[in-house]
């Protein structure tokens, strides 16, 4: 898994300055004006005659003597060696004091997350970011100081939260934000949907009229009280579902998502049918494994169930879904417990930063077929797991 943040950061020389955002540069002859946006990236700690006028300097080498040799100048500063995977074009937060550094965006994957609140009006059982009450809006401003500086062509990003339509305007501002800045990338929002039960935010987001915004959002059953205990909100069903309808109403694509778990697999052939005849017009459904963080640790016992023992409703759901033409994609599974009727409709989903494969996956002849686990699935995962041998 790769570390998006630490502190595990050494000062070099004299520190200077408080928190800032800026985009990481090897070139070590960057034109002056644009220094103070870049922290200059050593991968080799023998390089001598530094150029002045960056935000700081990072040091990628654990041999701090190296580092001696010349003179550390200001805001220099040595980086663990779990910090390697840093390149020209990621993003940073750095607070040079604290020495606390978070990663914000990595240009060589496809996997940037941009976390806009950390707020919810859900309380979901299998929440992988527990909500928090604290006014976090400085996040959205920070966003929008990283969001220039991201490489234009970036593929896709990901919204998410907390419930980013809790931003309001914020949320208007951020996507008018993307749009501009990014207007080839694809965005996907992930959104509980209820605050677009109210058509007229909803005709605010529409009006931005972004070329490629996607919105996630989860409908758990098909009986509004199952999926009302899931998300521990009562009345949720209601407002999600006229949530989709609005967004629909104004042309913007939708995406389901559905979390398999032991309160969710039974009924997955009916949320199919439900699905198809009064949400024919969604853009993809994904149906989803379980990941083993947030409060899924605290709820296991309510929530885990093999995923071989739902692979029967699992196939059942697909099939009605295919079989009504619906786009439909199963994520987050690995291959050998999936049923080969599956095996089509199955996609390597899981961010680059956390996805892992297990010892016994090591002689396993499809693991560059199979998305693998979660980081977190170490506390969990199918007893099933059976490496294919040809
Ligand atoms: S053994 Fe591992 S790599 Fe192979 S299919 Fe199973 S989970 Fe995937």
């Amino acid at each position: 898994m790769l570390k998006l943040t630490t502190r595990q950061i050494t000062a070099l020389g004299e520190v200077q300055g408080t928190q800032f955002i800026a985009r990481v540069t090897e070139n070590f002859k960057l034109p002056e004006p644009l220094r103070s946006k870049h922290i200059l990236l050593i991968k080799n700690g023998n390089q001598s005659d530094l150029p002045l006028g960056f935000r700081a300097y990072f040091y990628l080498q654990d041999d701090e003597s190296v580092i001696g040799k010349h003179l550390a100048i200001e805001n220099s500063f040595l980086l663990p060696q779990d910090q390697n995977y840093l390149n020209e074009g990621d993003i940073l937060r750095f607070d040079p004091q604290r020495l606390a550094l978070r990663t914000l965006y990595r240009k060589n994957s496809r996997h940037n997350g941009l976390l806009v609140t950390e707020r919810c009006n859900n309380f979901c059982l299998m929440c992988s970011q527990p909500p928090k009450e604290a006014n976090d809006s400085y996040l959205v401003a920070e966003w929008l100081e990283a969001i220039p500086l991201m490489n234009r062509d970036t593929g896709e990003l990901i919204i998410t939260g907390g419930e980013p339509t809790l931003l309001g305007d914020d949320l208007i501002i951020l996507i008018r934000a993307l749009k501009n800045y990014l207007p080839n990338t694809s965005i996907h929002m992930l959104s509980n949907g209820r605050n677009f039960s109210d058509f007229d935010f909803t005709k605010k987001v529409a009006s931005i009229a972004h070329p490629d915004l996607m919105i996630g959002i989860p409908v758990y059953s098909d009986v509004s009280n199952i999926h009302d205990y899931v998300v521990q909100a009562d009345g949720a069903f209601d407002e999600t579902i006229r949530g989709i309808i609005n967004l629909k109403r104004l042309e913007q694509k939708v995406e389901i998502r559905v979390v398999l778990h032991k309160q969710t697999y039974e009924r997955l052939p009916q949320l199919a049918e439900f699905l198809a005849r009064n949400l024919l017009f969604v853009d993809h459904i994904a149906l989803m494994g379980l990941e083993m963080t947030g409060f899924t640790r605290h709820n296991l016992e309510d929530l885990w169930i093999d995923p071989i023992d739902y692979q029967s409703q699992l196939v059942q759901a697909v099939e009605t879904l295919a079989r009504y033409k619906l786009n439909v994609s199963v994520y987050n599974h690995q291959l050998c417990v999936l049923d080969k009727r599956l095996w089509p409709y199955n996609r390597k989903s899981i961010s680059d930063w956390k996805n892992e494969y297990m010892p016994e996956c090591e002689p396993c002849t499809k693991k560059t077929e199979c998305g693998g686990f979660f980081s977190s699935a170490t506390l969990r995962y199918s007893e099933h797991i059976e490496p294919f041998k040809v």
